[in-house]
């Protein structure tokens, strides 16, 4: 029987429209524009000055204080400038700017698609190259991945989540991976097994998607039985580290706590792919698998996609700005962010590319709260968001904090169910942001 998690949660329509679409390979762009900025936390430091000419694969900009990451080139080409461009939010942040020449990697990167299923390294060896190829997680929020499979003295993990759950709807990038990545993805997650020295990993994927199901237990069948293959509901925000913890392992993650907390470290698929690569193959993290989708756009698609491409530049390459496009996503409906600027370009963690209609993103006015509930039911950290509503918009600080507001993930269960359409979201994510800032601050001193 399939799992889920036991609070709240939402049932949307799926509309993984691009699910039968391969994974194509991107057409090589003019122009990167390489962010400083593609990790959580520190900026990276450019390694290259203007007019140096590069390699695919070659380092670039190295990781800053302890969270970062390093950074590599995607292309062959020069150094036109180092500069601040906008981001997809319209914020100026440090670029490297390269002229695209050819696609010449630097040597030392195994590029035959074979599996090379023999783990050589040890485990300090492993985290020092995922460090030095800058991998991060790719289920969102981009933390550099040696620092999770590094725990804190005093914590220990024992078991390794990966996250197949793919629940957003539209987006099919991990679902592709599995489909045809599945042994890389298997070894991927044998290497980060053996960096956190633990003897179990689970692989949760949901239930709408049963040929990845089928796929990766044919493939653990043989020589992964340390790995197993779990069905989970269809339900979002299942892929939430916290409600699939629940989901897979019945652990609860304390409030402002992590996951390391109750012995569990999650990883995203596409992560275990990217580790596999700069593992075995010692391949950087230059690319990732994009959906580019939404109902009025003609012809939906699975890339590879290089960082640093423009989301001009992917419009083009998939026939123009569809007609009836009024809002420009990245990343699915429920967790996306609008793109407001189209000359900002992808980063690591780029998943998905959506295009909605003048019809999709309609809001209906917004009315007084009716006390109906139907936020609280639906919120799967069991927060009360008519409440915190109410409370950031009085800009009551200390009582959203009583209240719990940061335990919020922002997954937009509260919003999506309200029958008076308030923006229970960007409210609670507003005032969330400032709670925050007030609580480290206060941690300082
Ligand atoms: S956005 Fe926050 S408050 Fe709303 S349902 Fe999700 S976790 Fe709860
Ligand atoms: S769902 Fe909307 S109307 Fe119902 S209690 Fe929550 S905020 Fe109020």
């Amino acid at each position: 029987m399939s799992r889920t998690f036991s609070l709240g949660g939402i049932h949307p329509h799926d509309k993984k429209i691009s699910a039968n679409r391969e994974i194509g390979e991107f057409p090589l762009v003019d122009t990167a524009y390489i962010s400083m900025s593609q990790h959580l936390g520190s900026l990276s430091e450019p390694v290259v000055a203007k007019g140096d000419r590069v390699l695919t694969g070659q380092l670039i900009a190295k990781s800053t204080g302890f969270i970062s990451a390093n950074i590599h080139s995607p292309y062959t080409g020069i150094i036109h400038n180092i500069e601040p461009w906008p981001d997809l939010s319209g914020n100026m942040v440090l670029h490297i700017i390269v002229k695209v020449e050819e696609d010449e990697w630097i040597k030392g990167i195994d590029l035959d698609p074979s599996v090379e299923r023999n783990i050589k390294l040890s485990k300090e060896e492993i985290i020092k190259r995922i460090a030095e190829c800058g991998i991060v997680g790719l289920g969102g929020a981009a933390f550099p991945t040696h620092i999770k499979l590094t725990p804190p003295p005093g914590k220990k993990a024992d078991i390794l989540i990966i996250n197949g759950a793919e629940c957003e709807p539209y987006l099919t990038s991990d679902y592709r991976l599995m489909m045809e990545k599945a042994e890389e993805l298997l070894v991927g997650t044998k290497i980060m097994m053996k960096a956190l020295g633990v003897e179990k990993a689970v692989i949760g994927i949901e239930e709408n998607k049963p040929g990845a199901i089928k796929k990766l237990k044919d493939t653990a069948r043989k020589d992964y039985s340390e790995i197993e293959i779990e069905s989970l509901k269809k339900r979002y925000p299942q892929g939430g580290e916290k409600q699939l913890i629940d989901a897979l392992v019945r652990r609860r993650v304390p409030s402002m706590g992590l996951p390391i907390d109750v012995g569990v470290v999650v990883q995203n698929v596409g992560t275990a792919v990217a580790v596999y690569e700069a593992v075995q193959k010692n391949k950087p993290l230059i690319d990732g698998i994009v959906t580019i989708t939404g109902d009025c756009l003609p012809d939906q698609r699975n890339f590879r996609l290089r960082v640093g491409t423009t989301f001009e530049k992917i419009i083009d390459v998939v026939g123009g700005m569809p007609q009836e496009a009024v809002k420009v996503l990245s990343g699915g409906p429920m967790m996306g962010k609008a793109i407001s600027k189209l000359t900002a370009a992808t980063v690591k963690s780029t998943s998905g590319i959506l295009f909605l209609s003048q019809e999709q993103t309609k809001r209906a006015p917004e009315n007084n709260c009716i006390r109906c509930s139907k936020c609280v039911q639906a919120c799967p950290m069991g927060l009360e968001p008519y409440l915190l509503n109410k409370l950031a918009r009085a800009s009551r600080m200390d009582d959203l904090e009583e209240n719990m507001i940061q335990d919020c993930i922002e997954c937009g269960c509260c919003a999506y169910t309200c029958p008076s359409c308030i923006p229970l979201l960007d409210n609670i994510r507003i005032a969330k942001a400032s709670v925050l800032k007030i609580m480290r601050s206060r941690a300082r001193k």
